[in-house]
């Protein structure tokens, strides 16, 4: 068990593009994968939100996010994930994220999408994602190709500190 501490805004690496896996069976994958479960389920534990956590908010410039949603049954990790189709139709959301956890910031995700993903056996997978599940997996695709939500605000007004947030804006929108 390896909980990594959590790269945080501010840090380049973050802006970085990730590299695919090739190899699905290597100790190095495994590792990440490990890393990755240990450290969102630590960071769930202490701060009481978080469902995914992208491979580069690790440090490990790889293609692999993990996710731990149980309402939508969807738990492990996703290896080379890619949006295959997008939906005409957005959404508008205050989105955060573990590497700057006192900021929201109000973006634009598409309602519904696609994504196809190898799991941990090499097995190519395809999901639908609707609402919740479909701005989660966009947010965390975006880390792997070093765009964080901050770049995705829809205008000078869309950020706030979350417990200003909690007090002015959650109940309203
Ligand atoms: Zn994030």
């Amino acid at each position: 068990m390896a909980i990594r501490e959590i790269l945080r805004l501010g840090n380049p690496i973050l802006f970085e593009k990730c590299e695919e896996i090739k190899d699905f069976n290597s100790t190095n994958t495994a590792e990440t994968i490990r890393d990755l479960k240990d450290t969102l389920l630590n960071f769930k534990k202490k701060s009481g939100f978080g469902r995914g956590i992208a491979a580069p908010q690790i440090g490990i410039l790889k293609k692999i996010i993990y996710i731990d949603y149980q309402a939508e049954k969807l738990s492990g990790p996703l290896i080379n994930p890619v949006i295959v189709r997008e939906s005409r139709e957005r959404i508008q959301l205050w989105d955060d994220c573990f590497s700057f956890p006192d900021l929201m910031v109000k973006v634009e995700r598409f309602k519904e999408i696609v994504v196809e993903f190898f799991n941990s056996s090499g097995e190519k997978i395809s999901i639908n994602a609707m609402g919740d599940l479909s701005e989660l997996l966009q947010h965390e695709i975006d880390h792997l190709d070093g765009i964080l939500s901050v770049q995705r605000a829809i205008g000078p007004k869309a950020f706030a500190l979350r417990q200003e947030w909690a007090k002015f804006i959650q109940n309203i929108v």
